[in-house]
């Protein structure tokens, strides 16, 4: 059991799945599971056609309700594209810089670090992705692959309020080959080390969250690391039984 002084944090990322029907059905099953525990920061993040709709479910529960995405300009011809404005109401977080945001749709860590500050200037959290591709990996070069995301990300952003980095190496996500839980401890406590000396953290909540296949059976593996502070669960989190469980593990686990 880890001592820690805050609580763990678990977001699920619902990514293209569930119409409005299948996602009202599975949050109420998810609830069903785990909505009475209040000792885990339980953040579900739906496709964003669903979040107004489903606002009312949330507002009285112990679940917090967050984005996938959001575009860095406040308002103009973007055709197709949400602001923070317009979400900034039913939101308290936002995953910004997934993996397939930066593969699929040529995301750089310069857009990345205005949609933070986008989301910073109107008080939502940032769930910001980093995470090294396989070849990276592969040469032993992930801390500076990742310190380099975090310079860019960070360099221009003032940090003073509450921003969450979700470690996910590329090669772990949604294909069942999660990453060694100290492998990943090694990478988030140097990550941690890098920002504290690029930015004073001292006003910041800074959590780091890892992701990449994580289930109910290696869910501990990684939340008992010192300075892993939770996990964002892609795949497990369509399963409400699942997802219930790795919620109910980290809760009875302290
Ligand atoms: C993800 O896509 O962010 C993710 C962690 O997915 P999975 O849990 O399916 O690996």
């Amino acid at each position: 059991m880890k001592n820690k002084s805050y609580i763990s944090t678990v977001v699920a990322n619902w990514k293209m799945h569930n119409d409005f029907n299948a996602a009202l059905d599975l949050v109420i099953k998810i609830f069903s599971y785990c909505n009475m525990v209040k000792n885990v920061e339980k953040i579900i993040c739906p496709p964003v056609v669903n979040i107004i709709p489903l606002y009312d479910q949330f507002k009285n529960s112990t679940f917090s309700l967050g984005a996938q995405n959001i575009n860095e300009n406040s308002k103009g011809s973007f055709t197709g594209e949400i602001s923070v404005n317009m979400l900034k109401n039913y939101i308290s977080h936002a995953i910004i810089g997934h993996s397939e945001r930066r593969v699929i749709f040529n995301e750089s860590n310069h857009t990345i670090s205005l949609k933070a500050k986008a989301l910073l200037d109107n008080k939502i959290v940032p769930i910001i992705c980093v995470g090294e591709p396989i070849d990276v990996y592969k040469k032993n070069k992930s801390v500076d692959f990742i310190n380099n995301q975090l310079f860019e990300i960070f360099s221009e952003i003032q940090l003073n309020s509450e921003i969450v980095i979700a470690y996910e190496p590329i090669w772990s996500i949604g294909n069942k080959n999660p990453a060694d839980p100290i492998y990943v401890e090694k990478i988030i406590t140097k990550s941690k080390d890098f920002l504290c000396t690029l930015k004073h953290l001292r006003n910041t909540n800074l959590k780091f969250l890892y992701g990449g296949s994580v289930s109910s059976k290696n869910v501990l593996d990684y939340t008992n690391q010192k300075n892993i502070d939770g996990v964002l669960v892609g795949s497990a989190s369509l399963d409400a039984s699942e997802f219930g469980k790795i919620v109910l593990q980290i809760s009875k686990n302290g």
